[in-house]
């Protein structure tokens, strides 16, 4: 049976756009191709609200953030971490090589503007990592804030994770001042899995020509070279890109503030939800606007309920890693509709029999 997908990634993908990823693939470096990527490009700079390049990776969001620690920084990074995603962004930049520092709260708690206002005073960075939407715990960081501290510190680079943000919540790029915003498609963008976006600035190009072993895959010297001919350095996943057209245009036939009012009223019902049978896991005000991270009050057996869920065609996310019975997650973001959303929670009122 076809399950449909509440969990945070991969989401639920129209069978239209299935369809798409399924024409005839053209060859990477000829015309017709160049003429898909240019067609593309504005597209994604309309949704991203910028007019930064937005490269196209063959990878998932991982690898960004690993292009984007690599190519953004020759001093020493702030990793800014309440999560399972935001630690492991750290961990990328000690991998590559990075000096990397932590600032980490609590699991459930946000990163304020004053944390990063106190880490950049110090003057020891030149990036910052942030992720502006922690999926292990169902918490949006305050982005705007964050930006508002940013502005005082013009030299350092503003990473930013949107993976699973992207397209659920608005994001104006270049009004908050980000030099890297990435986000891979599985998730609000409502497409399959193995492609990444990464709208990144002229700033933090200037900075990657500063910037010994910025690796090969992940050069963004490269990406930009390949990009002035409408192409990307190396083979890339041709269907996606068929497919993120497309989904583009039936973005922007929604409309993008119709998008994120509708994840907004996602998010509220199943906020309302949880808090009548069960409670909210992440600090009031802070709550996620493309997933709901619920904290299992009643001590149900989050397997079994997901096995049940399954018989009837849908299943939803277990908490992450050491919450994974503690909490449990509802994604509701992509294309997924409140309609959708109240059948999903009726199911589990019948099944516990609340
Ligand atoms: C899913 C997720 C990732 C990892 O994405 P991949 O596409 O699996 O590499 C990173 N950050 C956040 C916030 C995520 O939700």
């Amino acid at each position: 049976m076809r399950l449909k997908l509440f969990i945070p990634g991969p989401t639920e993908v129209r069978d239209e756009i299935l369809r798409a990823m399924a024409n005839p693939l053209i060859g990477h470096r000829s015309k017709e191709f160049s003429q898909l990527y240019a067609k593309v490009q504005p597209k994604l700079q309309k949704a991203l609200y910028t007019k930064n390049i937005v490269f196209i990776s063959t990878s998932s969001s991982t690898g960004l953030m690993e292009s984007a620690v690599r190519n953004c920084s020759n001093k020493r990074i702030a990793s800014f971490i309440c999560g399972a995603f935001s630690k492991r962004w750290h961990q990328i930049a000690v991998a590559n090589g990075k000096e990397a520092d932590k600032y980490e709260v609590e699991w459930g708690k946000p990163i304020t503007a004053e944390m990063v206002d106190s880490a950049l005073a110090t003057g020891k960075y030149d990036a910052i990592t942030l992720v502006h939407n922690e999926t292990s715990v169902g918490l949006m960081n305050p982005l705007e804030e964050i930006a508002e501290v940013m502005k005082k510190y013009p030299d350092v680079m503003f990473l930013v994770d949107a993976v699973s943000s992207m397209m659920g919540v608005k994001i104006e790029t270049d009004k908050l001042g980000i030099d890297v915003l990435l986000a891979g498609v599985q998730k609000a963008w409502a497409l399959p899995p193995g492609l990444a976006v990464a709208a990144v600035s002229e700033k933090a190009l200037k900075k990657a020509e500063t910037v010994e072993n910025r690796g090969y895959y992940f050069d963004f010297l490269t990406f930009l070279k390949y990009h002035n001919k409408n192409q990307t350095p190396t083979t890339p996943t041709i269907p996606h890109i068929y497919a993120l057209d497309l989904q583009l245009d039936r973005i922007f036939e929604e409309g993008l503030d119709a998008r994120f009012a509708r994840h907004h009223e996602m998010a509220e019902y199943t906020r309302n939800w949880a808090k009548k049978y069960f409670a909210l896991f992440p600090e009031p005000g802070y709550e996620s606007e493309t997933l709901t991270c619920i904290k299992n009050t009643r001590g149900v057996s989050i397997v079994d309920l997901n096995n049940e869920l399954g018989k009837r065609g849908m299943t939803l996310s277990n908490g992450y890693g050491k919450m994974k019975e503690e909490t449990f997650r509802i994604a509701h973001m992509g294309d997924l509709t409140v309609g959708e959303v109240k059948a999903l929670t009726a199911n589990i009122e019948d099944i516990l029999g609340l």
